[in-house]
Order: structure tokens, then sequence, then C-alpha cells
């Protein structure tokens, strides 16, 4: 007999080949999403030709604790959302590891089957696995897997839809001292439940020894406050401490312990390691140099500078053809199209808009094809690995240096690849700190003062930017850790995998999917602020482009006392720095309309009617302040509102004013102004 299954969750830890999985049952009929309230992506599809099953895949991990936002969300959903049945994921070469989560999900009771993953390299490695007593020992249907060669697909859903998988009772014994508490605390729990739970007591009875309480509002067991609540609460303090007397360890090491015991014992029932273990694999030999003390992180930094110059050596002259394409789009245009307005609306508007969006797709293509590589061979964890240490004096993980030298390029792809980091609060942090990485936009700006003021010091003016904007992000990276996002540090959980050659399939649907959330969920937001612009600098209908008697231009002037201190009070300042915000670049050709003059003639222009002091204090500003619509597109979808978008607009711009203060006013003091 079967029953419906309608809902399929795949969880395993990471590196298991989920997503691989993920893909094969899906094809790529996927929809990517949020979870709601938090931001770890969501991605569920329809199983391929059981139109009527939903495929979740949920985020690695290696526990159902309640450590990280990806465990959490995992845990959730499987507490709450009550998939008809979980696929777990295991990774056959690491058997040990991955089965302390299927334990977890066993003493859950949900309905689970394995797709026992990573065959191929199993028999390479010559572990021999005997699946149908594993099988029985676990009470669950194994089904071996090579999710990479699309092999045993079949058989998984076969196994998933027509074998009736039932939640089983399975239990670990956890020795006599701690069985006693647990039917004991089981017994009290017994009278305060309200309404039926679906889970076990045994379950929610170990979360509560490990000293989860959130456990009994979350699954809604008993009523919060309630006689019954208060008894089971204290009947669970009574517990936890009469255990604690019983063991030297710590109460949640012991279950960890007996857990990997039981485990032990069903491995040594069901699988053989070849005998001769001395012999280096490939992966270790790679890892003798990637990882050696000298070489290790000089390597690691060539690595990214050959990332970084690739993928822009690669992107820019496509971003030029864009930019050339829907340049000669705006011309045949104009040539078209007689009325004025809606020329200018169509060609500087719309073609403008949609073009400032498009040309953010080869990099962002580029960069995830490179972020894709470098994690799916495995090198990306050993660079983590590396930084790590150097990264937590900032507060941060390893991992968080990747986007930090994406941002060098451009803030958006940057920040669209924080996903990868463990905590909220190191992705928060990292997303926050993102803007103040100089990229390559804001060269042209620098590019235009330098040549104006600092012709012979040059390389050394760029560089101090540069290294303020680091500087700075690590102030900032302190302050926000420290009132943001306050907590304990997480520790470096982190494996590494062996190498594997990546799939080009799963690269090219990531590439994919990164690029369609960016067009989905960015692009609006820039389309929005280019036309926008448009308007404000049109309008009045007839005016001279952003001139005095623009909406733009008289903005520009009441806001301009603003930037007086700061060295810059004019019209035309303040009006090029409010256009930059559509993109950096802009800050350039607007000076350029707005003193009536090419490139070669600003740089004289601007020579003559500004100091340097100004162009320094100007150019901090440019590199500071509000970071450019793509990034607040970006920082609002990678964080799910508008909150941090606009706590991110106004945090920049005061910082940004104050540096430049700083700078210019100090600059005065010391004699510089002239
Ligand atoms: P996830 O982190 O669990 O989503 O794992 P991925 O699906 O990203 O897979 C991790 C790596 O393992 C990728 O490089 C895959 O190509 C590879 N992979 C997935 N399944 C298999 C398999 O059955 N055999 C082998 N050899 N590699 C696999
Ligand atoms: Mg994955």
């Amino acid at each position: 007999m079967s029953t419906a299954v309608n809902n399929i969750a795949l969880i395993g830890n990471p590196n298991t080949g989920k997503t691989c999985l993920f893909n094969c049952l899906t094809g790529t009929k996927q929809r990517v999403g949020n979870w709601p309230g938090v931001t770890v992506e969501k991605k569920e599809g329809p199983l391929l030709n059981h139109n009527h099953v939903n495929i979740i895949d949920l985020p690695g991990i290696y526990s159902l604790g309640a450590h990280t936002e990806d465990e959490l969300v995992a845990r959730n959903f499987i507490l709450l959302g009550q998939p008809d049945l979980v696929i777990n994921v295991v990774d056959a070469t690491n058997l040990q590891r991955n089965l302390y989560l299927t334990l977890q999900l066993l003493e859950m009771g949900v309905p689970v089957a394995m797709a026992l993953n990573m065959m191929d390299e199993a028999k390479k490695n010559r572990i021999k696995i005997n699946i149908a007593k594993l099988s029985a020992l676990l009470g669950i249907p194994i089904i071996p897997t090579i999710a990479r060669a699309n092999k045993g697909i079949k058989e998984l859903v076969q196994a998933c839809l027509c074998k009736r998988v039932s939640s089983n009772n399975f239990s670990i014994d956890y020795g006599a001292i701690i069985e006693t508490e647990i039917k004991n605390l089981e017994k009290t729990l017994q009278s305060a439940v309200v309404s039926g739970t679906s889970y076990p007591l045994r379950f929610i009875v170990l979360k509560l020894l490990e000293g989860d309480q959130n456990i009994l509002k979350t699954l809604n067991v008993c009523e919060a406050n309630s006689k019954g609540y208060e008894a089971v609460l204290a009947t669970c303090r009574q517990s936890i401490k009469n255990l604690q007397n019983n063991f030297q360890e710590d109460l949640t090491t012991v279950f960890i312990q007996k857990r990997y015991k039981h485990i032990d014992r069903i491995l040594q029932q069901t699988v053989s390691f070849p005998e001769a273990i001395g012999t280096y694999t490939v992966s270790d030999k790679i890892d003798k140099i990637v990882l050696n003390k000298y070489i290790g992180l000089p390597l690691f930094f060539l690595m990214m500078l050959l990332v970084f110059k690739l993928t822009f050596a690669i992107s820019a002259p496509l971003e030029m053809g864009l930019e050339i394409l829907f340049a000669r789009l705006g011309d045949f245009l104009r040539s078209i199209i007689t009325n004025k307005l809606l020329s200018s609306f169509l060609v500087e508007g719309l073609i403008g808009g949609l073009g400032a969006i498009i040309v953010f797709l080869p990099i962002i293509l580029c960069i995830f094809l490179a972020i894709s590589l470098l994690e799916n061979s495995g090198y990306m964890a050993r660079g983590a690995y590396l930084m790590d240490r150097f990264m937590r004096k900032l507060g941060l993980e390893g991992k968080a240096i990747i986007p930090l030298v994406i941002g060098f390029g451009c803030n958006v792809p940057a920040i669209l690849s924080t996903r990868t980091l463990q905590t909220t609060r190191d992705k928060m942090t990292t997303v926050l700190i993102i803007p103040l990485m100089s990229c390559g936009a804001r060269l042209p700006v620098y590019a235009l003062f330098v040549a104006a003021f600092f012709k012979q010091h040059q390389g050394l003016v760029l560089f101090s930017l540069y290294l303020l904007g680091i500087i700075l992000a690590i102030i900032m990276a302190k302050i926000f850790k420290r009132f943001l996002f306050p907590g304990e540090a997480f520790p470096l959980l982190l494996e590494l995998p062996p190498y594997r050659l990546p799939s080009l399939k799963d690269t090219l649907i990531q590439m994919g999917e990164k690029s369609s959330s960016f067009f989905k969920k960015v692009g609006t937001i820039i389309l929005c602020a280019v036309i926008l612009a448009w308007g404000l600098s049109n309008f009045p209908w007839g005016v001279e482009y952003a001139g005095p008697d623009s909406l733009m231009g008289k903005i520009g002037a009441l806001i301009a006392p603003i930037f007086k201190p700061l060295g810059f009070g004019t019209r035309e300042a303040a009006s090029a720095l409010l256009l930059g915000i559509v993109a950096k670049e802009v800050v350039v050709s607007t000076l350029g309309v707005l003193y009536g003059t090419g490139q070669e003639g600003l740089i004289t222009l601007i020579s003559q009617q500004w100091i340097a002091l100004s162009a320094y204090s100007f150019m901090v500003m440019t590199l500071i302040y509000i970071p450019c619509a793509g990034v607040i597109g970006a920082i609002k979808a990678e964080t799910g509102s508008w909150k941090w978008a606009i706590f991110t607009i106004l945090y920049t711009f005061a910082l940004g004013w104050l540096v430049a203060f700083l700078v210019y006013q100090g600059g005065l003091m010391l004699g510089l102004g002239m």
C-alpha cells in the first residue's frame, strides 16, 4: 500500500552531493527563494515525471542543533513543515560523520530514506558496505547512488514513492543512568501535553536534556507557563542536575559520545575499510603543498589574484561590448522616434536603465563561475582554513575573505556571494562592510582627480584610498560585531573535502541561478534608480540636463551646503554625488555635463576651479558615501529586507561625511588648503 507522498525534503552534510541529487531529481525546473524571515536560500521544484511531488533542498548541516541559521532552518522545516518523507543524502566515504545526522533524524521519528551517495568514490577507496545489513540496523530503505553520474536515481524515486517509508521506533540506548532520567521526564511530559504531538516524547525529552528548552514552544507541546509546563521544566532541571553529577564531562558531550558509540557499533557490523591505511591519497598529497605552513598562504593569495585578474580580464571586454550595443540601440531609437520627450525617456531612461543592469551580467557570470569552481573543487575550504586565524582577529570567519576580495572588483557579486558564510552574524557584518571595498567603478572618479592634481604621486594617492577603505572596513566590522550582532564566536566547523573535478552541469546551473536572482531582485531597483535620475535631471521638461533649473539642479543647490565643510560645497559636486548613486562612474560624466566639457577639458577646468585638498576629500567621499543602486539592491536581496539597505545608505553617508570632514579640516589646519 502506498501513501501519498507530496513533500520530500533533501537533507545531509555539506558536500555530500545534495545539490547534484536535487538537480537529478527535478531536472532544472526549480524555484529559488528565501526562507521566510531568514536569508538562507530555499530551493524547491517538482519531481521529474511526478509533478505532484515537491522536492525541497535543505541547507547542508552536520547536526540538527540550533547553532547556525542553516541548522535552524533545516530543523524547523522538518519539525514544522512536516515533509512526508526525508531523503537523507549520505557520503558513503564518510559514513561515521554522516550517520550522526541520520541518527538524529531517526530519533525525531520522521520517515527517512537514505541516498547512499558517492558510491563510485567508496568503491575507489575500497570501502565495502553491507547495505542490506545497514538498512536493517537503521530500519530504513537505503539506495546506493552516484548523483554526479545520474545513477541510482530511478531506484531512489521508486523507493520513495512505491514502498511505504514509515516512521519507525528507532532508539539509541544511552545507558542505564540516562535512560532512568529519560523515563522519568517522559512521564512528566506525558501529563503536560495538551494536544497530541506527532513527535515521539522520547525525542522531545532528549532535546530537553540537551538543554534545548525552546523545543516545547517550537512544537507547541504544552501551554507555556501552564502548570504542566512549569513542572516539565522543573523536572528537566532536576534531571540535568542528576546527570551532571554522574558524568565528569559536559552533558552535551556525553550525548554526542553515546551517539558516536552507537554509530561505531553499527559500522563495525556493516563496513569494511581497506587494510593498508598508511598510503596517502591524492588529496593528501595536494594538501601537503597547499596547506604548507610557508607556501600555503602565498599560494592562496596568488590563487585569489589569479581568479580576480582572470574574471575581470574576461568580463571587461564583454561589458564594453554590451555598453556599445546599448549605445547603438539608443542611437537607433533616437533616429526613428521624433517625439523628444518620448525618445529621451526611452533612450536615457529605459534603455539606459536596462543597459545599467545588463552590464553586470558578464561580471556576475564570471565571478560565480570562479566561485563555483573553487568551491566544487574543494579548494575554497582550504582557503577558508588558511585565512581563518587572520580573519578571526577581525571577528570574521576565514571564508569571509572571498567576498571582500571580490568587492575590489564589484561590490554587487561580492554581496551576493556572502551566502556561503556560516553564521548570520558573519554574513551580515560582511555585507555591511563590503561597500567600503573600493570597487572598479570608483576608479574613473579617482582617475579624473588624480590627473588634475596628483600626477606625481598617482600610485600613492590611489593606494591611500584603497587602504583607507580597508582600515575603515576593519573598524566597522569590529563595531558592527560588537553592537549590532553580539554573540559568541562560532568555532570553525570545517572539513576538508577531497579534491574533486567540478561538474559542468552543476556549475552552469549555479551560474544560471545567481544571474536570474540578480535580475529579478536587483534589476528592478537599478532600473528605478536610472529612471528616477532621468526624471530629476530632465524635468521640468526642456531644461538643460541636470542644469540649475532642473529638479536635480535644485536639489543639488539645496544640499550643497552640507558638503561645504568638506571642501566641495558646490551645486555641481552635490548633483554629481547624487547621480553617482545610480552608478559611481556616473559622477565623472555628470561633472563633464555640468561643467559643459569633455574629459580633457574637465581635467583642466577642475584643476583651475578646485584645490588639491578638496579633490582628495571628494575622492574620499566617493569611496565611502552611499553605495550604488546595484549594491543597495543586492543588500536588500541578500538580507531579505529594506532595513539593512537603508541602514547602509545612512551609515556610509555619515561615515563618508565624517572622514572627508576630518581630511579637509585636518588638511586646512596643516596648511594644505592652497
Ligand atoms: P552539496 O554540498 O551536498 O550540495 O554537494 P554538491 O551537490 O555541491 O556536490 C559536491 C561535489 O561532489 C560536487 O563537486 C559534485 O560534482 C560531487 N558529487 C556529487 N555526487 C557525486 C557522486 O556520486 N560521486 C562523485 N564522485 N562525486 C559526486
Ligand atoms: Mg549544495
